[in-house]
C-alpha cells in the first residue's frame, strides 16, 4: 500500500524485516527485491506521490515544489557541485531523461581491477542489466520523434562515417513533447513509482510517502550547511518504523529504527 501525507501528519508505528529509506533508483529497486524475497518492507519516501496533474510545464514552481532545496541543492567539496534531485515518489527517476546505458566494458574493467570486486565483469553484471531494462520497458526513442538538432547530429555523423542511433530510453511510445523534467505527465516513461514501487507494492511492502528521515541527511545524501532544513522537512508527527536492516536511499546499513525524531541505532552485536 502506498501511504499518503495524512498517513504521515497523523504518525505511523510499523514494524518490518526492512526499512528503505529513498524510493529513487535504489531503493525502489531494493524494495521490490526484498519483498519479493519475501521481506517484511517498508519504504520512507520525503517526497509525495505525483500524479500527471502535478506534472505542470511550469519547472520554477515544479522544482520549487520537488526538487530538494527547490533545485538549489549544492554538494559541498572543494569547489560547490549545484546537485539536481527530485524529492518525490520515485525519485529522481520521475525528472530524469529516462537514458538507460550500460556502463562500458572498459569502465567495468577498470573499476574491476580498481576495487577487486569481480561483479563488474561477470555475467550477472550483465543478468541484471537485461532484468532492468525489460521492467523499465527500455527501447530505442521512435526517429519520428526527433528534433531538428538530433537529425542535424545524425546526418552530420553519417556525413563522418559514423555510427549513430537514437538512444535507448524507458519509455513506451516517447511523443517527443521534450519535458522529462517536470515529469511525465502521458505516464509513458517507466519511472521507478510506475514500475519498481508498483511491484513492491503488488508484493506486500509499505510506502509511506511524506516521510522525511532526518538523520540521512546529514550522512550521505547532502553535506551540512547545505543540508537541508529538518524543521522544513520533517512531519509534525511521530512516525517509526523498526527493522533490522535499512537500506538508505541506495544503500544498505545495519539499523534498527527510522524515525522522524531520527533515533536510528546500530543493534549490539550485529555487524
Ligand atoms: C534532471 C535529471 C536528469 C537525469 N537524467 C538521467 C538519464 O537520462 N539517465 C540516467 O541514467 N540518469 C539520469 N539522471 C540521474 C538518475 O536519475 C539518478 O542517478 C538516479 O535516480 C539516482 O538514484 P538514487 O536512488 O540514488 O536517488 P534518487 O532517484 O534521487 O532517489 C532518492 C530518493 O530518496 C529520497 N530521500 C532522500 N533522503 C531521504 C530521507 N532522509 N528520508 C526519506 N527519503 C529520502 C528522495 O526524496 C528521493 O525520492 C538524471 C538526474 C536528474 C536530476
Amino acid at each position: 500500500m502506498i501511504h499518503s501525507f495524512e498517513d504521515a501528519r497523523r504518525g505511523f508505528d510499523v514494524d518490518a524485516d526492512v526499512v528503505v529509506v529513498g524510493s529513487g533508483a535504489g531503493g525502489a529497486v531494493a524494495a521490490a527485491n526484498l519483498s519479493r524475497a519475501g521481506l517484511r518492507t517498508v519504504v520512507i519516501e520525503a517526497g509525495p506521490r505525483l500524479s500527471p496533474e502535478d506534472m505542470t510545464d511550469e519547472a520554477p514552481r515544479f522544482m520549487a515544489r520537488y526538487f530538494w532545496e527547490g533545485g538549489l541543492r549544492t554538494i559541498g567539496g572543494t569547489t560547490h557541485i549545484p546537485t539536481l534531485q527530485a524529492r518525490c515518489l520515485g525519485g529522481s527517476t520521475v525528472v530524469n531523461s529516462a537514458i538507460m546505458l550500460e556502463l562500458p566494458a572498459w569502465v567495468r574493467r577498470a573499476w574491476s581491477d580498481e576495487t577487486g570486486l569481480t561483479l563488474f565483469t561477470a555475467p550477472a553484471l550483465d543478468a541484471a542489466y537485461a532484468r532492468v531494462f525489460a521492467r523499465t520497458r527500455v527501447a530505442p526513442t521512435p526517429m519520428t520523434v526527433l528534433g531538428r538538432r538530433n537529425l542535424v547530429v545524425r546526418d552530420a555523423l553519417t556525413a563522418a562515417g559514423m555510427k549513430s542511433g537514437p538512444l535507448p530510453r524507458a519509455v513506451v511510445d516517447c511523443e517527443g513533447c521534450a519535458e522529462c523534467f517536470t515529469g511525465c505527465a502521458s505516464g509513458r516513461k517507466q519511472s521507478l513509482d510506475r514500475s519498481y514501487i508498483v511491484d513492491a507494492v503488488e508484493d506486500g511492502a509499505e510506502v509511506f510517502t511524506c516521510a522525511h528521515r532526518p538523520s540521512c541527511c546529514a550522512r550521505a545524501c547532502c553535506t551540512p550547511p547545505f543540508c537541508c532544513s529538518e524543521a522544513a522537512c520533517s512531519p509534525a508527527a511521530r512516525w517509526e518504523a523498526r527493522s533490522f536492516r535499512t537500506s538508505a536511499a541506495g544503500w544498505l546499513e545495519s539499523w534498527t529504527r527510522s524515525s522522524s525524531r531520527g533515533s536510528a541505532r546500530r543493534r549490539d552485536g550485529e555487524p
